[in-house]
């Protein structure tokens, strides 16, 4: 990984930790000014895998999820602490959101952010309201954490701010069980797998280990004291989908201990239709873009209604034997498909977040 950073954001804590670790870098006047070699965007993001720019950000660390106009969505809040990912799944939509190639990690993280953060753990525990907090949404949780600790650093803060919140930590990536030996149990840290089939692991996921990898360390968070949670998202149709996708959740349901799960989530592919042109550019031998697809009332791509509830349709006997023992929802989904498959009534999006908030408030009154 090749290093840049910033002469603003060379002062602070995280750049000069990081700093410390690596043999050697480049300073440069600015991410603007970075000039890339590569003409085209596609070629720029390939080669901005493999970049680290340490950056100062300007704009807020805590925020709502922007979620998705007309569908459900739960209420998550985020700590933005970096954009981009080394890995390169076909799908991933962070190819059109920023326009901006490049991993960028935010370097006055810990002067900045981490008090932004602080303040709203205080305020939101005054006022008794539950918060689920994720890193995962324009980032990798754990993909640089060698690199930066910057999940380490949080799960500490946790641990003195004794908040009122969960921490979810999204990842695809291999985790030790060295990495979690050394850090203090909390069942409010919830460590995220996203997972596939091993078809579309080995096929859309590139440089992602197998499932049964990211299964191993799901069983070493859980071993020392964390909570878990898997994300099926997202989920891709092909031929013998409905066949392949219920064995991975059987596969989680039976390694897992369920009263360590926080949550399993549904959601199948939809994207920006920007999203198509950039990716198979990039990726002349993916399929998953050639399915019909209908512009949903959020103006990204998805499957056809009917065809999303023939994928769900295949995991509800799943899901409706466990679900008195583990929290499913869909993200981004329709009440009528909520409805159809967990067979009870869903009214609002206020509803969806009611089922994750009770179990946020269960794991807070564990971590006691
Ligand atoms: S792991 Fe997530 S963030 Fe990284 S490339 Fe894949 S989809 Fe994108």
């Amino acid at each position: 990984m090749e290093i840049f950073v910033e002469e603003r954001a060379l002062p602070f804590a995280l750049s000069q930790e990081i700093l410390k670790k690596v043999k050697s870098y480049h300073i440069i006047p600015s991410y603007e000014d970075y000039s890339w070699k590569e003409d085209s965007y596609p070629e720029r993001i390939s080669s901005g895998k493999k970049k680290l720019f340490l950056m100062h950000y300007p704009g807020r660390f805590f925020r709502k999820c922007p979620g998705t106009k007309n569908y459900f969505c739960c209420g998550y809040r985020i700590f933005h602490f970096a954009e981009g990912c080394p890995l390169d799944c076909t799908y991933c939509i962070l190819q059109c959101y920023f326009n901006r190639p490049g991993i960028k990690l935010w370097a006055n993280l810990i002067e900045n952010g981490f008090s932004e953060l602080r303040e709203a753990l205080r305020l939101f525990k005054k006022v008794g309201k539950v918060l689920r907090i994720g890193t995962g949404e324009f980032a990798d949780s754990m993909a640089l954490e060698n690199l930066c600790g910057v999940s380490e650093k949080l799960i500490h803060l946790w641990k003195e701010e004794d908040p009122f919140a969960v921490l979810e930590l999204k990842t695809k990536v291999y985790i030790p069980e060295s990495y979690f030996k050394k850090l203090p149990a909390d069942p409010r840290i919830i460590f995220a797998w996203s997972l596939n089939t091993p078809k579309i692991a080995a096929s859309e996921e590139k440089g992602a280990p197998p499932l049964e990898k990211r299964l191993e360390s799901a069983t070493f968070a859980v071993k020392q004291g964390f909570s878990v949670a898997f994300h099926f998202d997202p989920i891709i149709y092909y031929e013998e989908a409905e066949k392949e996708y219920p064995p991975v959740l059987e596969k989680v349901l039976a390694t897992i201990p369920l009263e360590r799960i926080a949550w399993i989530s549904f959601g199948t592919l939809r994207y920006p239709k920007e999203l198509k042109y950039i990716a198979q550019e990039r990726f002349p031998d993916t399929q998953i873009y050639s399915f019909e697809f209908i512009e949903g009332l959020d103006k990204k791509r998805r499957y056809f209604k009917e065809l999303r509830k023939k994928i769900y349709k295949s995991l509800k006997d799943l899901i409706l034997a466990y679900q008195d023992k583990v929290a499913f929802y869909f993200c981004m989904e329709s009440r009528e498909l909520w409805e159809e498959i967990m067979e009870k009534k869903i009214e609002s999006s206020k509803d969806v977040a009611k089922i994750l908030d009770n179990v946020a408030e269960r794991l807070f009154r564990e971590s006691k």
